[in-house]
């Protein structure tokens, strides 16, 4: 299957409608030649209503604080490929948070997805991402460090949701220090 095929079924896929009891909307972004592939948890609520990814509080703390970039660049389907581990917004548990996005996603797609991009770095975005790429690693670890997936650079964030806060004052040399490099890096690539 290439890309354009691998897309168009992506994008009308339905397999969790039964277990989400409302009608999925897969959110992808971007072209296989984008530079950089971001891979997330999975849409937010509010995701799921725009259908823009990153349309949230954590996608303007992630756009606007940490990369420093502008929507146009961060939109361009040839600098970002925009995924995630699930690519619907997966619906609430009882007590209020988002459900974990179902593995079938990432089995039926998001390898498939990888497999057909040429970009150069990976960037991954919260615990549940990094330990399907990095099972054996802390994840703290991963965060301060370059990473390789398929021989490609990789950075792995935490979390830029404002739930998150605890972990940020725990390590305030992730936004003195690494943020910046990995920002740095990123923009070097991009030519912005
Ligand atoms: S979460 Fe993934 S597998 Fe489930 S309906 Fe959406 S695109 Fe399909």
């Amino acid at each position: 299957m290439n890309f354009n095929e691998l897309s168009c079924n992506l994008k009308k896929c339905k397999i969790c409608e039964n277990k989400f009891g409302f009608k999925p909307h897969p959110i992808v972004w971007g072209d296989k030649e984008a530079k950089i592939v971001q891979i997330s948890q999975a849409p937010s609520a509010t995701v799921y209503k725009t259908q823009r990814p990153f349309s949230d509080q954590s996608g303007k703390k992630l756009k606007y604080e940490w990369y420093q970039i502008d929507d146009n660049s961060f939109y361009n389907i040839n600098n970002f490929y925009i995924t995630s581990l699930a690519h619907c917004y997966p619906g609430k548990t009882n007590s209020g948070n988002d459900k974990n996005p179902p593995a079938i996603c990432y089995k039926t797609w998001l390898f498939k997805e990888l497999n057909c991009i040429n970009n150069e770095i990976y960037i991954i975005i919260g615990s549940k991402v990094a330990k399907v790429f990095f099972p054996l690693e802390k994840f703290d670890d991963l965060i301060f460090k370059d990473n390789f997936i398929n021989g490609k650079l990789t950075f792995v964030l935490p979390h830029p949701s404002p739930l998150n806060i605890r972990w940020f004052k725990n390590h305030p040399e992730f936004m003195e220090k690494r943020i910046v490099e990995i920002r740095n890096k990123m923009k070097d690539l991009l030519n912005i």
